[in-house]
């Protein structure tokens, strides 16, 4: 596993449990408004701490946290990913899982050995926008699989819902990239999931500094969104 790094204690990235977050390094996506660069690129990684150190870690605090986050990057096109979900659970830690979605191949086999205990999908816009979005306009490259990558994203969406693993899709809302009728559409897209949360956009590092110009001064209303879509999930909710 090549990780980027971990944070030790979150109460925030795993629903209600107390958890460590682990971060994987390297993503098939280039999201313009992604908040960790240094773990996109593997070019730009540093701080690289290893999975010897990240595990000496958990055995120290069996007893005192819940869970591990396992988030990047895009933790499921690392090679081993699934060995390392098996030894985070051996040590007896729930695990929530952050993708992108881009490897249902990969995801299927987690989800059908009842590997995690939650998983969180990024929704990154409806699907006609979608790949624009992400920044990958082109077939991905990554694996021989010839799907392209929207159909693997909606694939992966269908694997999550009819599963028994609890989950959360989320969309993080950039003014100048999203607009209220993209909501629309993904309303329609996920109809029926159990929850979907609007994640409010922040400046600050991205990995795409180009970005600024196109979201200054522009703002979508949040609370307008919600309210005209949630009706279609079981439960929805707005984070800032
Ligand atoms: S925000 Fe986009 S680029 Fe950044 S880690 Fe997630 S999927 Fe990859």
């Amino acid at each position: 596993m090549i990780l980027g790094g971990f944070q030790k204690l979150t109460l925030i990235d795993y629903p209600e449990k107390l958890a460590s977050t682990v971060f994987t390094v390297g993503c098939n996506f280039r999201c313009p408004f992604c908040h960790n660069p240094e773990l996109v690129n593997l070019r730009l990684a540093h701080n690289e701490e290893s999975e010897k150190v990240f595990f000496e870690f958990l055995k120290k605090r069996k007893d005192k946290l819940e869970g591990v986050c396992i988030t990047g990057g895009e933790p499921l096109i690392q090679p081993d990913i699934i060995d390392f979900i098996k030894k985070i659970k051996k040590l007896g830690f729930l695990v929530k899982l952050d993708s992108n979605g881009t490897r249902p191949d990969v995801l299927k086999k987690i989800i059908d050995a009842k590997m995690v205990d939650f998983i969180a999908m990024d929704i990154k816009n409806q699907p006609k926008n979608y790949l624009k979005t992400a920044s990958v306009e082109t077939q991905f490259i990554a694996s021989k699989l010839s799907a392209s990558i929207l159909d693997r994203i909606k694939l992966s969406v269908n694997l999550i819902m009819n599963s028994k693993t609890p989950y959360e899709f989320r969309t993080t809302v950039v003014p100048g990239i999203h607009t209220e009728k993209d909501f629309d559409e993904i309303a329609k897209w996920l109809k029926g999931a159990r929850s979907y949360y609007l994640q409010e956009y922040r400046e600050g590092k991205i990995l795409d500094e180009k970005l600024k110009k196109k979201t200054k001064g522009k703002k979508i209303n949040l609370e307008k969104i919600k309210s005209k879509i949630e009706k279609n999930f079981g439960k929805m909710g707005i984070r800032r």
